[in-house]
């Protein structure tokens, strides 16, 4: 039964059941039918609503089954409705080759995610100093700057998805469990630095969630915990010392290049840790508002996060004849062509 897939990549499409019956030549009524699954497409209208939706066939007949549960928006979200819908197609599909791709491994390689050692007591904002910092030594991952937070999100077991739909700027991000497992959705079209926050934010509420006090914000420790996370104190002592009266924007601008943490939010660090007091923040904020640095920060942008992992579990599962080249294309999204060319070394990996 194919329908719940029709009616996926028709929001994702942004397509209407109108607009779509009108490009495969049927009626709005029968692309209903199809949705419902009480008509089956005939395999010429089949290959239209491929093209249309732009999808393989094999889309329709995936196997893999998700379900999406429990999604956490960002509080005081204000993206449209449509956006988000479209956004959770996205999701959807991304993750279905993901489980698909799992389910065809004997013994898949990423383990379940689950953060198992104990946390001391949280009573107040800078008790998260701790937990940071606990999140970096059981992971070995030493206090030097993080360089590919998604790499290491998913190894853990989290699953990162970037969307790519066009309208995903406009998200806050968000945070959901797919068959169990927690996933984490950021946007292509963010900054790298919003990308990392936002990544680092939401593995805080994975980690935090079940053991904070009630009356301690959530979202503020969540920020904390993510300007903690990817600049540790100790980076901060050793890049801007220990107590300050002013600091140099391009302090700042070297700090954010290093540990791929905003300027604002560097700064806001610098407060939190008491390296400047809370007026000199906001005097610093104030000069930033009036260069309208606070919209857009000066100078070059810190790169955007990239995902390998889906790509090489593809090809390691192709070497170890796990699965046919055919399978590795469909993954993919690209054509067998195309995969034997990139196995081949004729293309690079995008
Ligand atoms: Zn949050």
């Amino acid at each position: 039964m194919i329908g719940e897939r029709v009616k996926r990549a028709r929001a994702a499409a942004g397509l209407s059941m109108q607009a779509l019956a009108e490009q495969i030549g049927v009626s709005a009524n029968m692309v209903k039918k199809y949705e419902h699954d009480i008509s089956m497409p005939s395999s010429p209208v089949l290959l239209k609503l491929a093209k249309a939706l732009s999808v393989r066939t094999e889309y329709f007949f995936r196997t893999a089954k998700v379900s999406l549960g429990e999604v956490e928006y960002r509080k005081k979200s204000t993206t449209p409705k449509k956006v988000l819908k479209r956004i959770e197609a996205d999701v959807v599909d991304q993750a279905e080759r993901w489980f698909e791709l799992s389910q065809l491994w004997p013994d898949f390689p990423i383990p379940d995610f689950k953060f198992s050692v104990k946390i001391p007591e949280i009573n107040s904002l800078d008790d998260i100093e701790k937990v940071a910092e606990l999140v970096r030594k059981k992971w070995q991952l030493g206090l030097n700057p993080l360089p590919d937070l998604i790499d290491l999100l998913e190894s853990k077991g989290i699953l990162v998805i970037v969307s790519q739909e066009e309208h995903s700027d406009k998200f806050d991000g968000l945070q959901a469990r797919i068959n169990d497992q927690p996933v984490i959705v950021i946007s292509a079209h963010w900054p790298g630095c919003r990308q990392r926050f936002t990544l680092a934010h939401e593995l805080g509420h994975l980690i935090l969630h079940d053991i904070l006090p009630s009356d301690i914000d959530e979202e503020m420790v969540c920020n904390r915990f993510a300007s903690a996370f990817l600049l540790p104190a100790i980076g901060v002592m050793q890049n801007l010392g220990g107590q300050r009266k002013n600091i140099d924007p391009q302090e700042l601008y070297l700090l954010k290049h290093e540990y791929g943490l905003s300027m604002q939010a560097c700064l806001y660090r610098a407060a939190d840790l008491s390296v400047i007091t809370e007026s000199k923040r906001k005097q610093l904020f104030m000069f930033f508002s009036k260069k309208g640095w606070r919209k857009q920060e000066p100078g070059k942008a810190y790169p955007q996060e990239e995902t390998h992992l889906f790509k090489q579990l593809v090809y390691r599962a192709l070497a170890e004849d796990i699965i046919s080249e055919s399978k590795a294309a469909e993954l993919l999204q690209i054509s067998v062509m195309e995969l034997h060319k990139l196995r081949l070394m004729q293309l690079q990996a995008a």
